[in-house]
């Protein structure tokens, strides 16, 4: 290993997938741990974001090759000012090289999600809407400290679909305390109804700093294996099979994006709080908006490259289909063996990996405990 160690480097590479963090909310969310101003903002300031984040993209967009795909997230990009929503929508379109099959998505909130807006997003060729919904009971809205309500729900939808949005993505959020299986089965099935191509289900986590850590609340794990089971189950019905952890998607559904960045992909993160990675290097920049505005440094996150390519590696499975190991090679110029043989033969004899002479992937086991994988690998 030591030989590999002083002869190993990795390359860095230009971003393929460009991510905007938008970091304005209407409220705060009490699970939410996103670099977000809640209430603090007004037309002004977002201008003043606005000015700020289409300066960065003029520094950067050499820097980028063809991009596969944009994620312009948050924060709730669709709470923006119609004016300033257009700015960052053109400002994208204007100076990034945007691949024929780029894959592009906005992540909204319902409520903001207006009529002008869905036609802008049609307009200038977003592909993708992904839609924080959480949870459709009422009950479970409250514990959440989610605002607003759905109403108009079916018909934004449609609206997003006319608009030549094909793909919807429905956020939703199990493992409350206040959930039963079957509130979480009918969560599912409403979520359904509406026909998305995709739906991302996290298990709540209380994150420190949050409201619900304040409140003391804990997540319920005590039937966390029958949610797992009943969420797969359920969503299989209509199509939709997990391809990560925590994502469901159709066969053409699957959030490019996302996919790309689990496997290794290079990406540039504009805007406060965003993290950016060359292949070789990650750097996020400040988590607060006057200190992004002001050009603060970011904080770089530089490790060894074996450890680097370790990491790429524990990302990969979180994945169902894993790696395929000469992509890994290819992409990294390590063999997966050479680097962590012995720690995947372990996860293998535990049931928490499968391995063979071409692919690398996690079992159910491997999935839902995913943490160890990371723990060995990295
Ligand atoms: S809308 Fe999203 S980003 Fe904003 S506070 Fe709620 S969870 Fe956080």
């Amino acid at each position: 290993m030591e030989g590999i160690q002083t002869a190993f480097s990795l390359k860095r590479r230009a971003p393929t997938a460009l991510y905007v963090h938008v970091p304005f909310c209407n409220g705060k969310c009490d699970y939410c741990a996103f670099y977000s101003e809640g209430c603090d903002w007004d037309d002004e300031l977002q201008d003043m974001y606005l000015d700020s984040v289409l300066a960065e993209m003029t520094r950067h967009e050499k820097s980028c090759g063809t991009l596969d795909s944009v994620f312009v997230g948050g924060g709730t990009p669709t709470v923006l000012h119609d004016r300033a929503f257009q700015r960052l929508l053109q400002g994208i379109r204007e100076r990034f090289d945007l691949s024929p099959q780029c894959e592009w998505t906005i992540e909204c909130n319902p409520e903001s999600l207006t009529e002008a807006k869905i036609d802008m997003m049609g307009e200038i060729g977003v592909t993708r809407a992904s839609l924080g919904i959480q949870s459709f009971n009422q009950s479970c809205r409250m514990m959440l400290g989610r605002r607003g309500t759905l109403d108009g729900l079916e018909h934004k939808i449609r609206a997003v679909r006319d608009a030549g949005i094909s793909h919807v993505n429905l956020d939703l959020i199990w493992n409350l305390p206040t959930q039963t299986l079957q509130m979480l089965e009918q969560d599912l099935n409403r979520a359904l109804d509406f026909e998305p191509d995709h739906i991302s289900a996290y298990a709540l986590t209380v994150e420190e700093g949050t409201r619900l850590a304040e409140r003391q609340v804990e997540a319920d794990d005590d039937a966390f294996v029958e949610a797992w089971n009943l969420i797969e189950a359920t969503l299989a019905t209509r199509g939709l099979h997990r391809y990560e952890i925590s994502n469901f998607a159709t066969a053409q559904g699957r959030c490019r994006h996302n996919d790309s960045i689990w496997h290794g992909a290079a990406y540039l993160g504009l805007g406060p709080a965003a993290t950016s990675f060359d292949g070789v290097d990650r750097w996020t920049q400040p988590a607060n908006l006057w200190q992004w505005i002001d050009g603060q440094d970011s904080e770089i996150d530089r490790i060894p490259p074996l450890d680097r390519a370790a990491e790429i590696l524990a990302f990969g499975l979180r994945t169902v289909e894993g790696w395929n190991l000469d992509e890994f090679r290819n992409l990294t110029g390590i063999d997966p063996i050479q680097l962590r043989g012995q720690q995947l033969q372990k996860l293998q004899n535990a049931g928490l990996v499968e391995l063979d002479k071409t692919t690398c992937r996690p079992t159910t086991q491997g999935l839902l405990f995913n943490d160890s994988i990371i723990m060995e690998l990295i």
